[in-house]
């Protein structure tokens, strides 16, 4: 048993001083002035006591064809536990043509089995529909595999049947489908326009994938969603303000069960960023927008109209895979390192600078990811019966994000040399300390397989 003593302890209703009782694993009892007994008391006083992070949108291990994520589900996960979070969904590349549901799902409990040290699950992807996709579909919800991705571009993009096919079954199983919104057609065009021009450089990677073209995806989602009656619709790293104001009209019209997620670098960076020399770290999708954009996701935010911050980690080596990009921007793989950053760079931007409440950063960074993707209240929030995920934060420290001090694979963090209020102290996975001090001090494979159930 362990005791958490006097920190002040945080949840989306408010806080309050008070000790935390862990028993096997899980929070037991929370009060003030609980005495201690025999067991390890972890003394709290003027750290904040957090729920531990959950982030639904990473990519271990993915392959993409032209290269692989460097971070595996070790060190992918143990960059994520320094950083603050202690939960995955991971979002699962796509398997061979033609390939049954299964095939993706069995690939990753291989990958991730064995090696990732913070408890995680899948979600399953849809990259078409033939006789047995529903009914695999049933049967991996069985097994834990409550939520499925469909893309709107890229080569196994769903056409608008297949979406409207894949809401109405989440809807009667009560799961949740999660949607990569951005216009294929007019992207896929704009692309090889601009290569036949020989406008290759970086900034041409934001240029091919207009605002308005994630906002077109977004709305047409949204209506799909709706005649097919309400059905719950998750859109995955919205970047625009266009996209944010279908979703706000979406809703004023009255339309129920829709869900967003942003991420850290769409709130921090604008396009400018490949105007620079290291351009390439950048390079990602949707890219980054304009400070406009920035600024309406962080009154998203504030207003509860984003309900999640993901990261969408996706990390490849600016000084290997990032180069294939160097005289061509469509040859560099897409994605950027995020997991180990997210929680220290939202609390500083977000809750130090007064963008949003502390208790909105629990609800974005744990409580909402859980509960739209099946793990509440196991996960995501501090009561007992949950799961003892908790960080101790001490708020009145900074530190300064540094690739030497992080532990992804990766060769650099997007935010080198940005100093962040606060700063993590300890990290408990399920009652045990598994980082202290920035050190990763828990076992390989500690990480268990969660069965999702439905969603809330
Ligand atoms: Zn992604």
């Amino acid at each position: 048993m362990t005791m958490i003593k006097g920190g002040i302890i945080v949840t989306s209703s408010g806080t309050f001083t008070g000790d935390i009782r862990i028993k096997e694993g899980k929070i037991f009892k929370i009060g003030r002035n609980l005495s201690a007994g025999e067991e390890k008391v972890i003394d709290a006083e003027g750290r904040y006591v957090l729920p531990g992070g959950v982030d639904v949108h990473t990519h271990m291990d993915l392959d993409v064809g032209i290269a692989r994520a460097v971070d595996d589900f070790y060190t992918g996960t143990v960059a994520a536990a320094c950083g603050g979070t202690t939960t995955i969904v991971d979002h699962m590349a796509f398997g061979p043509k033609g390939c049954p549901l299964g095939h993706q799902v069995e690939e990753y409990h291989r990958l991730a089995d064995g090696k990732a040290v913070v408890d995680y699950g899948f979600h399953g992807v849809m990259q078409h529909i033939d006789e047995n996709t529903f009914s695999e579909m049933e049967e991996l919800f069985q097994e834990g595999i409550t939520s499925f991705k469909g893309y709107l571009t890229y080569d196994y993009k769903l056409d608008d049947a297949q979406i409207y096919e894949l809401m109405r079954k989440m809807k009667e199983l009560g799961g949740m489908p999660a949607f990569h919104a951005e216009n294929h057609d007019v992207i896929t065009f704009l692309r090889k326009q601009f290569v036949e021009q020989g406008k290759t450089q970086p900034m041409y990677h934001a240029k091919s994938r207009p605002a308005e073209m994630e906002a077109e995806a977004v709305a047409r989602l949204l209506k799909i969603a709706h005649y097919a009656g309400d059905a719950p619709v998750y859109i995955v790293h919205l970047s625009t303000e266009s996209g944010l104001q279908e979703i706000r009209e979406a809703r004023a019209r009255g339309q129920k069960n829709i869900y967003v997620e942003t991420c850290p670098q769409y709130l921090v960076f604008d396009e400018s960023m490949y105007l620079r020399e290291d351009a390439l770290k950048y390079i990602m999708s949707p890219p980054l927008r304009k400070e406009t954009d920035e600024k309406a996701l962080w009154e998203g935010l504030a207003r509860d109209e984003i309900q999640v911050v993901g990261t969408d980690h996706c990390p490849f080596h600016y000084a290997v895979e990032k180069q294939k990009g160097k005289d061509d921007f469509t040859a560099c793989p897409n994605g950027a390192p995020g997991v180990e950053e997210r929680m220290r760079v939202l609390y500083s931007e977000g809750v130090a600078k007064e963008r949003i409440s502390l208790s909105q950063f629990v609800k974005v960074t744990a409580e909402n990811p859980a509960k739209a993707y099946g793990l509440y209240p196991k996960k995501g929030v501090i009561q007992p019966g949950a799961d003892a995920d908790l960080i101790l934060f001490n708020p009145m420290e900074t530190e300064v994000l540094t690739k030497k001090n992080m532990r992804s694979a990766v060769d650099y963090t997007l935010y080198e040399g940005m100093q962040v209020q606060g700063r993590i102290e300890k990290v408990l996975l399920r009652g045990n300390v598994i980082v202290e001090e920035n050190e990763f001090i828990g076992e390989k494979g500690q990480g268990e397989f969660l069965v999702r159930g439905k969603s809330r």
